[in-house]
């Protein structure tokens, strides 16, 4: 569609109103009454704003996502937790597999026979503990 030089003029205006750069003159409004492109150029631009107001107004499309990124980020600290038990884990048995190799080297048998005795005591005796602490965390977890 070809605009005409008045056209052109007219909705170049009718953008100025529409910031409030400009107020309404005679011309235009006259103009507006009988074009049709041009009033329904002004009336496309209210239908703009109110779009835009409301998705300012109404922000369920980014909740949504902000509410994915929390659970992203939940996940990896999820999965650094696990890491971190993980290397907790290996460390510690591999300081009590350094303590028995020290004990074996230094042939200091009836400390290893000691140490034996008291990690099969203190390992079952702490494996309940462990579990409830692991199980409170995951609930923990659960409910935030
Ligand atoms: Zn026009």
């Amino acid at each position: 569609m070809i605009m005409s030089k008045d056209c052109e003029s007219c909705q170049k205006k009718l953008v100025d109103i529409f910031y409030n750069e400009e107020n309404m003159n005679n011309e235009v409004k006259n103009h507006i009454k009988t074009c049709h492109s041009c009033k329904e150029f002004f009336g496309r631009l209210y239908q703009m704003k109110d779009i835009m107001d409301k998705a300012k107004i109404e922000p369920s499309i980014e909740y949504a996502e902000i509410l994915q990124s929390f659970k992203e980020v939940e996940i990896i600290k999820e999965k650094r937790r696990n890491l971190f038990d993980l290397i907790l884990f290996i460390i510690i048995s591999g300081v009590l597999l350094g303590l028995v190799a020290l004990l074996i080297v230094e042939k200091y048998l009836v400390e290893i026979i000691y140490f034996q005795l008291v990690m099969y005591i203190i390992i079952p005796l702490s494996l309940p503990v462990i579990i409830k602490i692991r199980s409170l965390k995951e609930e923990y977890n659960e409910r935030y």
